[in-house]
Formats: C-alpha cells, sequence, structure tokens
C-alpha cells in the first residue's frame, strides 16, 4: 500500500503550553471505546476525575467542555493524562490530532489539518513536497479506479494553476474556479476539452458580476460557530484588500485535502467554491492571514455539519453564485 504525505509531516511536535489557541478549548472530545474502557478502570486521583467528565451520547463517549476547555486540561496548558500517563494514554483523537489520514484501501493520504496553529506554521512556511512510501498491508480500493484517476490527474493540473506564478492570485483563484468545472465534466463522464488559461480569463470577464463580500460574510456567519474570536472577527472584518501571496497555500491546502473526496460524492464543483470562498473570507477578514486561515480551519473544516451547509450553499446561496464569486475575485464593481 502506498502512503503519501507531505515532507514535514513526521517532523511535527505539538507545542502544548506555547501554543496560542489549544484544541482542548472550545470542541468536546469524542473518546474512542478502547481509551473509555482503560479510563473507566483506571485507579487513583486521575481514573475519578476521568470518571466524573466522561459521558456518554448514544454509542459515543465524550469529554464535554467544561467552562470553555477540556476538563483535563490543566492551568499550565498540559494535558493532565498526558502528563501523568504518557502520550500513549491519550484517547484516539489526542493522539492523532491533527495527523489526518485518508485511507482509500490501496493508497493512504496523511496530512496536517490547519485548525492547528503550529500545524498552520508549518503548512504556511514548508515547501510543498510530498513524498511516497509503500506500506505493508493494503485494501482492496472501494472506489471505481478509473474515477479514482481522474481525480488524481486533475488535482495535479488544480495544483500546477494555484502554483502558477506568472499569474497573480486572484488569477491563479480564477483559473481555478473555472477549471473546476472542468475537472467535473471529465468526473462525469464529460468531453475534455483543452483548458487554455488566456481564453479562460477572457471568457470570466464576461460573466463575472459585481460580487458582495457582506453577503459571504452573512453566510459564514449562519453556520454554527464556535470561538467568540471568530464571532468578533465576522462582525468586524479588517482585510486591507491586498492579495497575499499565501493564499495560494490556503487554496492548495483545500485541495490537497478536500479533492480526492469527491471519490465519494463526485462534486468537485461544490469543494473548489468552498475553497475559494475560503481564501475571499480569510482576505476580507484580515489580520494574521495564518492565524485568521487557522480559526476559518478551526470554525468550519472539523464541524461536518458546517462543510455540509458550505457544499450544498456552493449551489444554492446566492452569495456564492458563479458569477459573484468571479466577480470578487476580478473585483468587478456595479
Ligand atoms: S492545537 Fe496543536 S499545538 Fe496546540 S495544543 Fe493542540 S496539537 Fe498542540
Amino acid at each position: 500500500m502506498l502512503l503519501r504525505q507531505p515532507k514535514y509531516f513526521e517532523n511535527f511536535r505539538c507545542i502544548a503550553a506555547d501554543c496560542p489557541d489549544s484544541c482542548c478549548k472550545e470542541w468536546d472530545v469524542l473518546v474512542d471505546d478502547a481509551s473509555a474502557a482503560r479510563y473507566m478502570a483506571m485507579n487513583g486521583d486521575l481514573g475519578a476525575h476521568l470518571r466524573r467528565y466522561l459521558h456518554r451520547d448514544g454509542e459515543e463517549w465524550y469529554f464535554a467542555i467544561n467552562d470553555g476547555r477540556c476538563p483535563m486540561w490543566r492551568d499550565d496548558g498540559l494535558c493532565r493524562i498526558q502528563a501523568e500517563k504518557g502520550h500513549e494514554a491519550l484517547c484516539q483523537t489526542c493522539r492523532d490530532f491533527p495527523r489526518l489520514t485518508h485511507d482509500y484501501g490501496d493508497f493512504v493520504e496523511r496530512q496536517l489539518e490547519l485548525s492547528c496553529p503550529e500545524a498552520a506554521r508549518m503548512i504556511f512556511s514548508q515547501a510543498p513536497t510530498w513524498v511516497e512510501r509503500e506500506l505493508p498491508g493494503g485494501a482492496e480500493p472501494e472506489y471505481d479506479a478509473q474515477d479514482m484517476e481522474i481525480l488524481l490527474r486533475t488535482r495535479k493540473v488544480m495544483l500546477t494553476i494555484l502554483a502558477d506564478q506568472t499569474r497573480s492570485v486572484p488569477e491563479v483563484l480564477t483559473l481555478a474556479l473555472l477549471y473546476g468545472y472542468r475537472a467535473q465534466d471529465a468526473l462525469d463522464g464529460g468531453e475534455v476539452t483543452e483548458f487554455d488559461p488566456a481564453a479562460e480569463l477572457a471568457f470570466a470577464k464576461t460573466v463575472a458580476k459585481p460580487g458582495d463580500m457582506a453577503r459571504i460574510v452573512e453566510f459564514y456567519a449562519g453556520l454554527e460557530l464556535l470561538t467568540e474570536d471568530w464571532r468578533q472577527r465576522l462582525a468586524n472584518p479588517a482585510g486591507d484588500g491586498r492579495w497575499d501571496d499565501r493564499l495560494r497555500i490556503l487554496a492548495r491546502y483545500g485541495v490537497e485535502r478536500y479533492w480526492l473526496q469527491a471519490i465519494s460524492d463526485f462534486d468537485l464543483v461544490g469543494r473548489v467554491k468552498m475553497i475559494i470562498a475560503s481564501c475571499l473570507l480569510v482576505r476580507h477578514l484580515g489580520g494574521d492571514l495564518e492565524r485568521t486561515a487557522q480559526l476559518y480551519a478551526k470554525e468550519i473544516e472539523n464541524d461536518a455539519d458546517n462543510v455540509e451547509a458550505i457544499l450544498d450553499g456552493a449551489y444554492t446561496s446566492p452569495a456564492l453564485t458563479d458569477g459573484k464569486l468571479l466577480g470578487l475575485l476580478l473585483e468587478v464593481t456595479a
């Protein structure tokens, strides 16, 4: 089985007490059955503390947030379970985060999640090199091989479009949106025609409509909100209108994270629009780009309902029409 991951993946280390945010804040922590059984049987003060805060909802065990933070989080910013029993005593969720694994049966892709500040620092500062190696084992793929081949091929083209330094950030995002439709056609079994960037940019200008960032902000404000910081940023956008080159990295991260997931629902266009909207939103909200992008990921990417709402909104929200997204990228005004 083939394993693919960014070169920096293995170098990730949690910075714990030095973390400017924390994965131990705001989120309930899902606890796997094996860890829950260990915690329920643990002796001493820690065992009693664990049993006090470990809850069950149907089939799922979880630590509920207490005063905005995980009840295992100590005042010094360290996790009590890890401090007293070591890393291996953590539940699967905490052992894994922010490492993401997408297992496609005959190959696996691993990535770091942008919602962790230290992972965000690595994502924004390290070369986008991916490495591959063979792992023992593997399973029969559950996907159609031809569909996966199309997704892998079109993802490569998409990443090349985003990396093209001869074009500006808004140009590559415009091309990305239009190429998303071309890739969708290929996935749908349609005829694939040549993608000519110059002709596509000219076309984009003919269909772009004045966009409205306030409506996009309103759309995101209507999703499930987690932190007061994010709520405040949505209420007080502070972008200076620059197209920071790191928006390419944000888009690339989104493509690397979401593109192949279209193997399950065949929706590439929705994902591409979600990625473009994330870049527009992060630019509009302003502040330190890495921090704003990390908060975006924390609010959106770790909430399946929010991701689902955006994928739906890509087709139904008047704020996210193709014409308006193109208008915002090309800065078309009324
Ligand atoms: S968010 Fe990342 S760096 Fe911060 S505590 Fe969690 S794993 Fe560590």
